[in-house]
């Protein structure tokens, strides 16, 4: 479909799914430069030149949950299992710190043995030892285990949707039994606590639809996120939704990198004030560009992997990985370059999003 670019609807505010689609299908290479510009645009009215940089943590592999699309799936039994210490943990932290970077991200799968209280005490100690700001990444968890983490540090929260086609999710994302997965009510519960709020979806799921993923453009502005992370799908040989050659769906979004800068774009049209990463799913797809076209067209975050090199290549959710074997030095050295390249330089500070900063002083009365 070349709807050129005289037919589309502007870029001017959040977008609705009809407006979203349009965006989403046009074939025309006018439109798409467009696109990136505004992007680039906005983000820099929203976020500024200044791109965040994370440190990745990724403290366990293990997993209770059988996502169908996801290489930690308990099911898979060819992964060599690990699980970080609190000590291990903490030596990365101080890493972060020392590079002076503002925030260290956790991610695991859906690990039992980071109880409630473990994870309690390590925000306190991360905290008072570091002073980072932290985001956790640790799946679904109960809402009282939420608050008492952010009562003891947690800053941010990142927990993807997925995919708003409610039949899709629950295809591939299988509750535990006798529980509910209920994404979109936990991401509110978050909200509420006080968490900084970041979700996202994977783009060319098999049997994701266009429309759907209008909708989840749609859903980024209707739940006003801090923080949006997108990447396209990678398939994973040890899962369900790992074959090379999928049924063919009606109208398939393609998990590609074209189609994931174009949603990556619409995002920060969607949400000009959140902070987007150029995410390594972004980087694994196009090893050359893929993070530096990313910041170019709407990302305003890179998140380098700090995790210990003995743990990363268990750190399976899809193959390839980009970035499996580089040092966090040798990322930070790629990045400078990239960004001097483009004329943008990297935060200090905790990098907050100013979405939140605002929520935050309108929450307090403050003008
Ligand atoms: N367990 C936590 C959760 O589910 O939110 C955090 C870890 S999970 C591995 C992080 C993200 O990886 C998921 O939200 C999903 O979007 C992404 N992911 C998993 N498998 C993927 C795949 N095959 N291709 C691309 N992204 C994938």
């Amino acid at each position: 479909m070349k709807t050129p670019l005289s037919d589309l609807p502007p870029l001017t505010e959040p977008l609705r799914a009809e407006a979203l689609l349009a965006w989403l299908k046009t074939s025309d290479s006018e439109a798409l430069e467009h696109l990136w510009a505004r992007a680039d645009e906005l983000r820099r009215q929203g976020v500024g030149d200044e791109v965040h940089l994370r440190g990745l943590v990724e403290i366990s592999n293990r997993c209770t949950r059988q996502c169908a699309y996801c290489g930690l799936r308990a099911a898979n039994r060819s992964l060599s299992r690990y699980s970080m210490s609190d000590e291990e943990i903490l030596e990365c932290a101080h890493r972060i710190r020392d590079h002076g970077w503002g925030t260290v991200v956790l991610q695991s799968g859906e690990d039992p043995t980071f109880t409630s209280e473990r994870v309690e005490a390590l925000m306190r100690r991360i905290k008072v030892e570091t002073g980072l700001a932290i985001t956790l990444s640790l799946g679904e968890r109960t809402g009282e285990e939420l608050r008492a983490w952010k009562q003891a540090g947690a800053d941010r929260y990142l927990l993807r949707f997925e995919t708003s086609d409610r039949a899709l999710f629950q295809r591939i994302h299988p509750p535990l039994p006798g529980r509910d997965s209920d994404r979109l009510g936990l991401l509110k519960v978050l909200r509420d606590i006080g968490y900084e709020v970041g979700s996202g979806v994977m783009v060319g799921i098999p049997g994701q639809g266009f429309e759907s993923l209008a909708r989840d453009l749609e859903l980024f502005a209707e739940l006003e996120l801090d923080m949006i992370g997108l990447g396209p799908f990678i398939p994973h040989p040890d899962t369900p939704l790992g074959m090379r050659e999928p049924p063919r769906y009606p109208d398939q979004v393609p998990a590609t990198v074209d189609m994931t800068f174009r949603v990556l774009a619409l995002a920060r049209v969607q949400r000009c004030e959140a902070n987007l990463p150029a995410t390594t799913a972004l980087a694994t797809l196009d090893r050359e560009q893929g993070r530096i076209l990313g910041l170019q067209r709407g990302a305003n975050v890179v998140m380098p992997n700090v995790t210990p090199r003995r743990h990363r290549e268990f750190y399976s959710i899809y193959p390839g990985k980009a970035g499996l074997h580089e040092t966090a030095e040798q990322t930070c050295l790629q990045i400078d370059a990239q960004l001097a390249s483009i004329g943008r330089y990297v935060a200090a500070g905790p990098g907050h999003s100013p979405a939140f900063r605002r929520r935050i002083r309108e929450q307090e009365g403050i003008p």
